[in-house]
């Protein structure tokens, strides 16, 4: 059980959500809880970002001396030169979702940081039989960009095709990627409609498109259902509803499924401890956002 929130005082510490949009994040439910479970006088709030203002917000961030910040969508690569520095993880993905500010000398010190990486991986270190398999991603944005830079350094999957509707994104991941991934990894790009041979004979099959998502939740990133066997897993990075169509159909045909709350939950948790060195109530987060995605449904 959550203890009942503090509430806000001369000395809490903020930490934000930098986006455009945020209005429907779960991350401030994920942090607060966390910060009330462990008692900790700090407060997770969103805030809406415009492009235009992201120089703006990030010179406040250093002016207001807040405690960090998670960066997600449109902001997570335009944020990078913005930064004093970023961790290796993050340049290899160009990507940031997690600042930490430190204070140095008088000044702040902004640094960044992408704990998708860790939130996409923690799902999968309880499965057995991946490493060098054949894995597919559908999808070729930034989560796509997460999932195949982690499959790439943890997995060595041969081959890793990324699918995208636009092929031209899927080839420019792959070529963005292949040098900062294991070596032995190889890579193949498609168009989403060319990837049935892939999908059908990869262990591991990830769906980084919000297709399926609430409210659109008939609709599936892979109608060809039969492509799906026992042996394979099938990794829907969607956590509204729970299960997506793609897993539902998936299941149905005897593969392994996951969904993407694991995910979401994983990356929250990595980017609190970089902000108070301490492990995350994760079974206290889990089961109030559950109840949050209850409560929204
Ligand atoms: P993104 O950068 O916008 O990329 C989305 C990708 O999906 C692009 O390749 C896009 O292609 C493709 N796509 C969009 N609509 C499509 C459609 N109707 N048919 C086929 N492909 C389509 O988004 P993202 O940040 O990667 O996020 C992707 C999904 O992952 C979202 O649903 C997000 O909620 C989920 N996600 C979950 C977590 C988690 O923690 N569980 C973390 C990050 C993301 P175009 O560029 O051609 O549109």
């Amino acid at each position: 059980m959550a203890s009942e929130p503090t509430l806000p005082d001369a000395s809490t510490c903020i930490v934000l959500l930098l986006g455009n949009p945020v209005e429907h994040s779960l991350s401030p439910c994920i942090h607060n809880t966390a910060f009330a479970a462990h008692d900790i006088n700090a407060v997770y709030a969103a805030s809406q970002v415009a492009a235009s203002d992201l120089a703006d917000a990030v010179r406040g961030m250093r002016a207001l001396r807040i405690l960090g910040a998670n960066v997600t969508i449109p902001h997570k690569e335009r944020i990078v030169p913005l930064l004093d520095s970023v961790s290796p993880r993050a340049e290899a993905l160009g990507a940031v979702n997690t600042v930490v500010a430190r204070s140095e000398n008088d000044a702040r010190i902004l640094h960044g940081d992408n704990t998708d990486i860790e939130g996409f991986l923690d799902p999968l270190r309880e499965k057995s039989g991946l490493h060098a398999q054949p894995m597919t991603i559908l999808g070729a944005g930034g989560a796509a960009r997460a999932a195949a830079y982690a499959l790439g350094i943890t997995y060595a999957p041969t081959p890793l095709t990324v699918a995208a509707r636009r092929p031209e994104q899927a080839q420019a991941l792959v070529d963005a990627l292949a040098p900062h991934v294991d070596n032995t990894t190889t890579f193949a790009a498609c168009a989403l409609d060319d990837a049935s041979s892939a999908v059908r004979s990869s262990r591991l099959v990830v769906n980084a498109t919000p297709v399926g998502m609430a409210p659109n939740a008939e609709a599936t990133p892979w109608p060809n259902a039969d492509c799906f066997a026992p042996g394979q897993l099938i990794y829907d990075l969607v956590y509204t509803p729970r299960p997506t169509r793609l897993l539902r159909e998936a299941k149905a045909r005897g593969a392994d499924t996951q969904d993407g709350l694991a995910m979401l939950i994983g990356q929250a948790a990595a980017a609190y401890r970089l902000w108070t060195d301490r492990s995350m109530p994760v079974d206290v987060v889990r089961n109030e956002v559950m109840a949050h995605l209850a409560a929204a449904s």
